[in-house]
């Protein structure tokens, strides 16, 4: 499949969603803006590194690491709305444990963008990622709700409440027991403004996009969504993948073709921390 028609499909996905409400990873259309990285903050601390802020004191956007070195960041949206409890109630499932422990047993180190909604979904499930030294557990707001208009028809939040939203979702994470979400955020949908970067700049997070969009979303074909991940993947990439099982089935079916393929291709699999880290070194 041509990166073209991918991404035909997968705005396709999501002009579904307009009426779903479920899923996000659908493409921003948003540039990323060009942000210095903070001198080696790892060396001092234990703390993840983050990006220093953008212009007039925006968020930081980090969209991938531009590397020479073969690495790639797989990243799984934990999607969960606000308004979704009941369909969890009536047993729909926004969870996919089988393809965490598929990560656990490839050994593939990876992010998990969460929202708080979800970890109050699975306590038990997002305490255990957080937990694992393979992942990091990173911020998909509480409510999954838009920071832009028009939004792939997901409800919008006010400029306002966007901050509290994303701090909810963090104490979220330490309610179920994730002692060290790391400072990253992925706006839902990945749709964000000016707007939005200036709500959040206060909040100390650097928002994370990707270039690779891996088309899960509501997918039927793994196969095709692993080879729309291997088309795109290229030495520092972010791929966005889902941890959604309702909403992306065959996710984990298609890393059984992604991780091998990738590895026989020279790849190494990191967490968006690493990438962030590195980037001072990049160029
Ligand atoms: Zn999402």
């Amino acid at each position: 499949m041509t990166t073209l028609t991918a991404r035909v499909r997968t705005l396709a996905v999501c002009a579904l969603l307009a009426t779903a409400v479920a899923v996000a990873g659908c493409g921003s259309q948003a540039g990323p803006k060009k942000a210095a990285p903070t001198p080696s903050p790892e060396a001092e601390t234990s703390r993840p590194p983050t990006l220093a802020p953008g212009p007039q004191g925006l968020a930081p956007v980090f969209k991938n690491g531009e590397r020479r070195e073969k690495v790639v960041a797989l990243t799984f949206d934990a999607d969960m709305t606000a308004d979704q409890g009941t369909r969890a109630a009536r047993g729909e499932r926004f969870d996919n444990p089988e393809l965490i422990r598929a990560l656990k047993r490839y050994k593939v180190p990876a992010t998990v963008f969460m929202t708080g909604r979800w970890a109050e979904e699975y306590p038990a499930q997002a305490k255990a990622i957080g937990a694992d030294p393979l992942f990091e557990v990173a911020n998909h707001s509480y409510s999954h709700y838009a920071f832009t208009k028009d939004c792939y028809g997901l409800p919008t939040i006010a400029p306002k409440d966007m901050k509290a939203d994303v701090e909810r979702a963090f104490k979220a994470f330490e309610k179920a027991g994730v002692a060290d979400a790391v400072p990253y955020f992925r706006f839902p949908g990945g749709c964000y403004d000016r707007t939005a970067l200036r709500a959040l700049a206060a909040g100390g997070v650097t928002a994370v996009q990707w270039d690779v969009v891996s088309g899960d979303a509501f997918a039927t074909d793994a196969d095709a969504v692993a080879a729309d991940v291997l088309g795109g993947v290229k030495p520092g990439s972010v791929v966005v993948m889902h941890c959604t099982r309702s909403a992306a089935p065959v996710t984990e079916k298609a890393l059984r073709t992604i991780v091998p393929a990738l590895r026989k291709q020279g790849y190494r699999f990191v967490r968006v921390s690493e990438l962030i880290g590195a980037q001072g070194s990049a160029r």
